[in-house]
């Protein structure tokens, strides 16, 4: 029964399981090496950090409420126009402001099993319906979102690559995707991890945001570009949606620190690269390695790894987990990512690469000690 003496949330905010990031303890007197939040091993770019610290001689004043600086930027860099971005608290902002702005009570939105995380929450937490679709291999059904679709669905969330797995889907796939999808309904791209992809067939969404009324591309700064602690994602998209997003977001929603370092980081260029460069040399490196030590792993074009274990006990997920954070390697547990037996690893500075291959060939070695 209700307690109706006290307040209650509104309907479906009790059946958010609460996020949990990835971990970062290990025991007292080990070396972190953090591979559980897909962070850049590479970090910001000097003059993003060197903006940082120009912006804080000025706290007593009020951001630029609409992040004009930052949205010229990534225009200029993108080759898009301003007026059709949007910056946010990290993209998840924008994932929370595009359910509150879209989803009403009895709405529904679709994403696939394992989908990220923030999907559901905001979902939920906009008194919408979360309708989950199968994937096949690790892989977004194109069809079966398709065949998802009722007269009250309103939003469509893709990752393109997802987190956890990594994978993606062709631009064809996408395109395919949105002509199946009625007109009213939003289509968002979520495409945190767009800079890393190296595929001839992958497309980041700009051109589908620019030929329809339907699609959204949303961004991040908290991965390649290494600024996760300071919250800054963007959204490319039609003129009719950035100005609803605009009546819905807090005034001063991106801060000023964020608005310099996410200005700075998108001018430097030549940083962008040598992360790019790491990522190729380290996909590929740990890929291989894991699958040396008999694991299977989802191919991913992302800054990650979906690593798969043996059921048998003494080799599962948990054990290995509990193994290599206690020698300081932190991967992230992905049970809530519909992957009971699977750890992800983020591709980390040669070190933590190593470290971990290391402690996991010691670990099926020598069993659990
Ligand atoms: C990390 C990630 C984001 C980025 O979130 P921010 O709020 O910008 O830090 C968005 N989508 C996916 C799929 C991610 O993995």
């Amino acid at each position: 029964m209700t307690d109706t003496t006290i307040p209650q949330p509104k309907s479906g905010v009790m059946d958010i399981a609460m996020y949990v990031p990835g971990k970062s303890k290990v025991p007292a007197g080990v070396t972190l090496h953090k591979l559980s939040s897909n962070e850049s091993p590479i970090g910001p770019s000097p003059d993003a950090v060197a903006a940082v610290a120009d912006a804080t001689s000025k706290m007593e004043d009020y951001p630029d409420g609409s992040s004009t600086e930052l949205r010229d930027a990534i225009a200029e860099v993108h080759g898009l126009n301003s007026d059709n971005i949007i910056c946010g608290n990290g993209s998840d902002e924008i994932l929370s402001l595009l359910a509150n702005t879209y989803l009403s009570g009895g709405d529904e939105a679709i994403f696939t099993e394992h989908g990220f995380l923030v999907y559901r929450i905001a979902t939920l937490a906009a008194g919408a319906t979360p309708v989950v679709v199968k994937e096949q291999d690790c892989k977004a059904d194109v069809d079966a979102i398709l065949e998802a679709v009722t007269p009250k669905t309103k939003l469509v969330f893709l990752a393109n690559p997802n987190n956890p797995t990594g994978t993606y889907l062709p631009i064809e796939e996408i395109r395919r995707l949105h002509a199946g999808l009625p007109s009213n309904v939003v289509l968002v791209i979520d495409a945190a991890y767009a800079e890393y992809v190296r595929r001839n067939d992958y497309e980041s969404g700009i051109e589908m945001v620019s030929s329809n009324s339907n699609v959204i591309m949303t961004r991040t700064f908290s991965k390649i570009y290494g600024l996760a602690a300071l919250r800054i994602g963007w959204a490319y998209g039609p003129r009719h949606m950035i100005d609803a997003l605009n009546r819905v977001r807090g005034p001063f929603n991106v801060n000023a620190a964020a608005i310099a370092a996410g200005t700075a980081a998108m001018k430097d260029k030549a940083h962008l690269e040598k992360s790019i460069v790491h990522n190729d040399e380290w996909l590929v490196k740990v890929t291989d390695a894991l699958e040396a030590l008999g694991l299977k792993v989802t191919p991913s074009v992302g800054n990650f790894v979906l690593v798969h274990f043996p059921e048998t006990k003494g080799k599962t997920a948990a054990e290995a987990d509990a193994y290599l954070t206690k020698h300081g390697f932190v991967l992230r547990a992905v049970t809530g990512y519909g992957f009971p037996n699977a750890l992800r690893m983020t591709i980390g500075s040669a070190e933590a690469n190593l470290g971990t291959l290391e402690h996991l060939k010691a670990f099926f070695e020598t069993g659990n000690a």
